[in-house]
């Protein structure tokens, strides 16, 4: 079976909540059916921007850590980052990371970051901080409940070709006023769902994969015996209503 290269970017300093937690279960769920599973970790400085990734995770952060990567991107990586979007490569990003690829993020101070314009949203910073767990409905794999948990005082507001990943049930989302959570583009997933996210949400991890999968020609994955990650999951809806 195919390897399935996975690049962690900027995985020491966007890490909130145990978001590396995704990569581990993106690894896992490929190798337990058969598939390679090849994680490369890319922070700071140069690389070879020819190298080919079937995904790119990138996790959440504080907005200190997004203040001091954006020179790195910038100078580095947005070039490439946006051009493997444009090229339908799949990204999951988190909260910070979901934010850096959006036109800007206004702080709270009212400094305008500009951020990567690959996906077309901005984001300013609020308060009170939009905090708790999040209940949220995706369409993806025939539509399920996602749960997870959000810590946030930016605000997104999706542009008009940028889908939202799902719609809220309980917690904040975006922005907590327009329902909306999340945002699709192309082969992007980006949620403020931290805990981390997949491992307790099994059917969209598998969603992800078969976005990345589809290019190696693989349009079904095999089941898996999920009955922990399941029942994490239902405890998770149940506890957060
Ligand atoms: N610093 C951003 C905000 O507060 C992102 C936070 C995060 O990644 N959890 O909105």
């Amino acid at each position: 079976m195919d390897t399935i290269r996975i690049c962690h970017l900027y995985n020491d300093i966007l890490n909130l909540y145990g978001d590396t937690g995704n990569v581990v279960s993106m690894k896992k769920r490929l190798e337990w059916r058969g598939f390679g599973a090849e994680v490369t970790e890319l922070s700071f400085g140069k690389f070879d921007t020819n190298t080919k990734f079937d995904i790119i995770f990138i996790g959440g952060g504080q907005d200190f850590e997004q203040g001091i990567l954006t020179e790195d991107l910038f100078k580095y990586k947005a070039d490439w980052l946006t051009g493997q979007i444009e090229n339908d490569t799949t990204v999951l990003a988190i909260c910070g990371g979901y934010q850096m690829l959006g036109n800007y993020y206004i702080t709270d101070k009212g400094e305008n970051i500009e951020f990567l314009g690959a996906v077309d949203f901005y984001t300013k910073a609020s308060s009170p901080r939009m905090i708790g767990n999040i209940v949220y409905r995706t369409e993806l794999n025939g539509g399920h409940n996602v749960a997870a948990f959000e810590n946030h005082s930016g605000k997104t507001y999706l542009g008009k070709g940028v889908k939202p990943l799902g719609k809220v049930v309980k917690g904040f989302g975006n922005n907590g006023e327009d329902g909306t959570e999340g945002a699709r583009y192309r082969n992007v997933f980006a949620t403020y769902g931290h805990g981390p996210l997949l491992p307790k949400n099994p059917a969209f991890c598998d969603s992800i994969l078969l976005s990345a999968l589809k290019t190696h020609g693989v349009n079904d994955l095999s089941e898996l015996d999920d009955r922990i990650e399941n029942a994490a999951l239902k405890n998770a809806l149940d506890l957060y209503g």
